[in-house]
């Protein structure tokens, strides 16, 4: 198959071959007519797979007829992160280069003034994360009553990052005759529902079975102490072992994000860090540097890392195995893209043996071992010792995740989206864990504790 089936405009096509992509992906070749015809889409697909194109694409050719007007896009994508957000951008100026469209970038931790400047000329396509579009809408910068088509991407994402009460109330300043497209790369329960509320009559269009990882990348398992230093070190050996010419390095925390790039450097390796705590400056500095090849190693936390568009990246390194099964999907999406060859090692400790297992029900294969498996190193009981840990964490973890889909949406909206996020994860670190609230038995009157003064002998 060819771009010139699919119904594009002339220009566009041009601009593809200048990009060149020689033939569309698949779920390009699916959803590009549909989305043409003007039908609503709901994709079902991984980063990687070309899914940005397949809505950019259409999204160009409709738009070729009728013009901007102030505060009035006639399109509206969101997306879940400031970073994949500016990537959409670059998306548009790469495919939009014959077109004279004008695109807004609307994200946090910026000033509003440019943004601000660019509504008032006239924005053909707005390319936004919730909370910012949200602001500028109650500062009266904004009108979506000409939103034509309307894109939801990374919907999975946007549910983790809590956005969804934001999407629900977006989606009700839009016009209900417009066209939606929406993506996900998994569909949980409370996102079918979404886009069922969402979607008209949508034409569903799955590139893989969902949670599938893409078969051109090699996964390996590699069993290390849970001892910061050695696992380190452990880290260090494996990378060393490969033929890196780049590859993202994932911690589940922004903190071991810093000490392990600080250590990478330390021992020679030119790495450099992209954590939720930097301003926007900084991290669109580092990911140009790692783009150009300045930097070789990144490492990463999820927030910051997702939906990054680095085509080849060739190794995905997992320092920590993803708390959620579907992150894992997602991290080392970042590899093996386009059909280029890829490799993602994961290292596990004791007490990651459950989330192994998610990980491997939910991506539907075995994944190998790199070195001696577990079994060998002795460790049977605290690998077992190491499920049981991990089978306590994932119910206090489905638990909190049952109350927070049950709470009701937020009446009040936070600054920002990324603070939104931080505040979160920093609540659920205060709360101390439910193990230690259930030993602590009720105190009752002054418990032990006696003080000095009812001890001495009372005067007759
Ligand atoms: P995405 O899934 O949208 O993040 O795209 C992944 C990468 O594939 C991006 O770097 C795109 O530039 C690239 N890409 C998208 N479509 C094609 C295509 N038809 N042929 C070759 N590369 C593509």
């Amino acid at each position: 198959m060819t771009f010139d089936t699919l119904g594009l405009s002339d220009k566009v096509l041009s601009a593809v071959s200048r990009a060149g992509y020689e033939t569309p992906t698949p779920i390009q070749s699916k959803a590009i007519p549909v989305a043409l015809d003007g039908r609503d889409v709901l994709g079902i697909a991984q980063t990687g797979t070309g899914k940005t194109a397949s809505f950019v694409l259409p999204m160009l050719t409709r738009l070729e007829r009728g013009r901007a007007r102030a505060r009035m896009p006639r399109s509206l994508i969101l997306e879940p992160t400031r970073e994949l957000a500016a990537q959409v951008v670059k998306e548009f100026e790469t495919l939009g280069a014959e077109h004279k469209l004008t695109v807004a970038l609307l994200i946090g931790g910026v000033s509003f003034d440019e943004q601000d400047r660019k509504l008032d000329r006239g924005a053909d396509v707005l390319i936004a994360t919730p909370g910012r579009l949200l602001d500028h809408f109650e500062r009266g910068k904004l009108l979506l009553t000409g939103v034509e088509i309307f894109v939801i991407d990374e919907a999975d994402r946007m549910l983790d990052m809590g956005f969804i009460p934001d999407i629900e109330r977006i989606s009700g300043l839009i016009p209900p005759r417009r066209q939606t497209l929406f993506f996900s790369a998994t569909m949980p329960p409370e996102i079918t529902r979404l886009a069922s509320t969402f979607l008209r009559n949508p034409e569903r269009i799955e590139v893989a079975p969902p949670s599938t990882t893409v078969d051109s990348i090699q996964q390996v398992l590699c069993y290390v102490p849970k001892v910061p230093k050695e696992k380190r070190a452990a880290l260090r050996k494996i990378m060393s072992e490969q033929d890196v010419k780049n590859a993202i390095v994932f911690c589940n925390r922004k903190r071991d994000v810093a000490i392990l790039q600080r250590s990478l450097k330390k021992h020679g390796f030119n790495a450099e860090a992209i954590h939720g705590d930097l301003s926007q400056h900084q991290r669109m500095a580092t990911l140009d540097a790692f783009r150009n090849g300045e930097i070789t190693f990144l490492a990463a936390s999820d927030v910051a890392a997702r939906g990054l568009d680095i085509p080849e990246v060739s190794h995905i390194f997992n320092y920590d195995v993803p708390v959620q099964p579907e992150d894992y999907v997602h991290r080392i999406g970042r590899t093996g893209r386009a059909g280029r060859k890829g490799y993602a090692a994961t290292l596990v400790t004791s007490e990651d043996m459950r989330a192994i297992s998610a990980i491997q029900k939910l991506v539907r294969k075995d994944i190998d071992w790199l070195g001696d498996p577990p079994s060998s190193h002795g460790e049977e009981e605290n690998v077992r010792k190491g499920r049981r840990r991990g089978r306590d964490k994932s119910k206090e973890r489905a638990s909190t995740n049952r109350k927070k889909t049950a709470a009701p949406a937020r009446k009040k909206r936070p600054a920002s989206d990324e603070k939104r996020t931080r505040k979160s994860a920093d609540s659920q670190r205060k709360s101390p864990p439910k193990d230690a609230q259930r030993k602590q038995a009720p105190v009752v009157g002054l418990g032990d504790h006696v003080p000095d003064f009812l001890k001495r002998p009372a005067r007759p």
